[in-house]
């Protein structure tokens, strides 16, 4: 896989859910409604098509970015966890994602890594189109 990645957005995420037909038989992965912790071994890479990233990295004038929010997005008192969360690319952890579609099954899954002190943790979650917000980030004051 290159460096290079195609940058979606919400209304990217509806374009690539629409027309799949995604089957009910879960691959490898199983259900992920929610984010799940998927091991290295788990996770089925020679079925996964890599499709985009979520993860901006340049500004509008093209200057690094940093690191981006770890606010969430949870306005009806979803979790972080929750399989009714919405999918808000702007905020975490949806903004550090790739996009995969799974040649297995035809789902959309978003991935990202947490890194910690002493491992790195896989989290994998399928994309809903229905749960996808276009909701913006709070303004700095
Ligand atoms: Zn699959």
């Amino acid at each position: 896989m290159t460096t290079e990645q195609k940058l979606l957005d919400a209304q990217a995420l509806r374009d690539l859910a629409e027309g799949r037909n995604p089957t009910d038989c879960p691959c490898a992965l199983g259900p992920c409604a929610g984010w799940e912790s998927v091991s290295a071994d788990r996770w089925p890479a020679h079925t996964m098509h890599p499709l985009g990233s979520l993860r901006a990295t340049l500004d509008a004038e093209g200057a690094p970015l940093g690191e981006p929010t770890y606010a969430e997005y949870h306005p009806a008192g979803t979790r972080y966890e929750s399989a009714d969360a919405p999918i808000a690319p702007l905020f975490f952890p949806y903004n550090r994602c790739d996009v995969f579609a799974c040649g297995a099954c035809d789902r959309l899954l978003l991935k990202y890594t947490e890194f910690g002190g002493y491992y790195v943790d896989h989290r994998v979650r399928v994309l809903n189109p229905e749960r996808v917000t276009d909701a913006p980030l709070p303004q700095d004051d």
